[in-house]
C-alpha cells in the first residue's frame, strides 16, 4: 500500500485568492467548553492550522486562551486559519457579533466570517436569546424563513465588514441550500461567498448542492463529518472495510472522503489522542468514493434537523415537506 499523505498538508484555493487548510478542528464543546483549549493546542501541535468556531458555540474564550499559549510557543497568528460565524439572533449587528468573537479569541481579525444560517431570529441587542421562542415554544423570527429576503442584507453587511475594515480576510455562508444561494448570488455586493459550510457525510447525498457551489466557485466545507454525537457514520461497515484496507481509522476514511473530492472538513473531538492521530490521508479510489456516496443515496440521513432549518430548501430535512424544489 502506498504511503498515506497527511491531511494537514493539504490546502485549497478560495475564490478570493486566499488558501484554506483542508482539515480543520471543529470546536462545538462536548460538555465543558473549557476543554476546547486543550483540544486546540493538541490539534495545532499535531499540525492542524485551521480552527472552526462560532460565537454561538461559547468556546471562543477558550480558543483565545489556547492561541495565547501557542503564540508563546512560537506559533504565528498568520499561519493559522480561524473561522467564526454570525448567529441568526445576532443578524441585526454582524460587526458587533464579530467584535465579541475577536475579543474572546484575542485576535484582531478572522480568516473567514460566515453567516451561520440564512435566517433572522429575534435576538436582543447582544444577540440573546440565541433561540428566541414564544410561550408555545415556537421560534420567533424577524423575517419569514421561507419567503423573506432579509437574510440577504445580513450577508451584505458581512461583505461590508470585509470592504471597510481589516477584521476579516474572507467571507462566506453556512447552511445555504440551492434555492437560498440562487436568491443570494444575484444580490451580493462584491463578494461571492468563498465557502458554504454544510452537513455532509456518506449518509447525506449533496451532489446537486456541491455541484452548484463548484459552478459558482464556492468551496464546500463539511460539518458533522461523522454525524455528530455517537459518531454514527464511523459505524458503517464499508467505512470500516476501507479503514482496514488502508490501515487507518474510520475517521481518516471520512476525512479523505471529503478532502479527495476538494471539500474542507472540520471534525471535532474531546479526545486529544483522536485529534492528534486522525490526520493521515488514505488514497481512496474513485470507485471507493462513489461507493461511499451511494450509502446515502440508498438511505439518506440528516443529523442536524434544527427547527430554524425548516423550509430553507434542503433535501432530507426531517418532517420538512417544503424542501423539495430544486429548480
Ligand atoms: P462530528 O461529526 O465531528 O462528531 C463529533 C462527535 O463524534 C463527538 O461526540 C466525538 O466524540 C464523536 N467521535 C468522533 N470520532 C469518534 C470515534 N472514533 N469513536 C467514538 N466517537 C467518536 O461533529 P460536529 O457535529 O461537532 O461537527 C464538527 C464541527 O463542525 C463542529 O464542531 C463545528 O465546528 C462545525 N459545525 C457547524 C455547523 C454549522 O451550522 N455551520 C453545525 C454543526 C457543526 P469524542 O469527543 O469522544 O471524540
Amino acid at each position: 500500500m502506498a504511503q498515506n499523505r497527511f491531511a494537514t498538508e493539504i490546502y485549497f484555493d478560495l475564490n478570493d485568492k486566499r488558501k484554506i487548510p483542508a482539515l480543520g478542528l471543529g470546536t462545538i464543546p462536548s460538555g465543558d467548553p473549557k476543554g476546547v483549549k486543550d483540544q486546540v493546542i493538541a490539534a495545532v501541535e499535531a499540525g492542524y492550522r485551521h480552527i472552526d468556531t462560532a460565537w454561538y458555540y461559547g468556546s471562543e474564550k477558550y480558543i483565545g486562551e489556547a492561541l495565547r499559549e501557542l503564540s508563546a510557543k512560537g506559533v504565528k497568528r498568520e499561519d493559522l486559519f480561524i473561522t467564526t460565524k454570525v448567529w441568526p439572533s445576532f443578524y441585526h449587528s454582524p460587526e458587533k457579533s464579530l467584535d465579541k468573537s475577536l475579543h474572546d479569541l484575542g485576535t484582531n481579525y478572522v480568516d473567514l466570517l460566515l453567516q451561520h444560517w440564512p435566517v433572522c431570529l429575534r435576538g436582543g441587542e447582544d444577540g440573546t436569546p440565541t433561540e428566541p421562542k414564544d410561550k408555545d415554544g415556537n421560534l420567533l423570527y424577524d423575517d419569514d424563513p421561507v419567503t423573506g429576503e432579509k437574510f440577504i442584507d445580513v450577508y451584505n453587511a458581512i461583505e461590508d465588514i470585509k470592504l471597510n475594515t481589516d477584521k476579516v480576510k474572507s467571507v462566506g455562508v453556512s447552511n445555504y441550500s440551492i434555492p437560498k444561494l440562487k436568491q443570494l448570488l444575484p444580490n451580493v455586493k462584491k463578494f461571492v461567498p468563498a465557502v458554504n459550510q454544510i452537513e455532509y457525510h456518506p449518509q447525506l447525498p449533496q451532489k446537486d448542492l456541491t455541484d452548484f457551489c463548484a459552478e459558482h466557485g464556492i468551496l464546500v466545507e463539511a460539518y458533522s463529518p461523522v454525524g455528530g454525537p455517537g459518531a454514527p457514520v464511523i459505524k458503517l461497515p464499508y467505512v470500516n472495510e476501507l479503514a482496514e484496507k488502508y490501515d487507518v481509522s474510520p475517521n481518516e476514511v471520512i476525512n479523505a472522503y471529503h478532502i479527495l473530492e476538494n471539500r474542507s472538513v472540520i471534525p471535532r473531538s474531546s479526545n486529544l489522542e483522536r485529534i492528534q492521530t486522525n490526520i493521515r490521508l488514505p488514497k481512496l479510489t474513485k470507485d471507493e468514493l462513489r461507493t461511499l456516496y451511494q450509502i446515502g443515496v440508498v438511505k439518506p440521513t440528516r443529523y442536524t434537523n434544527d427547527p430554524w432549518g425548516y423550509g430553507l430548501g434542503f433535501r432530507y430535512w426531517k418532517g420538512d415537506t417544503l424542501s423539495k424544489n430544486f429548480d
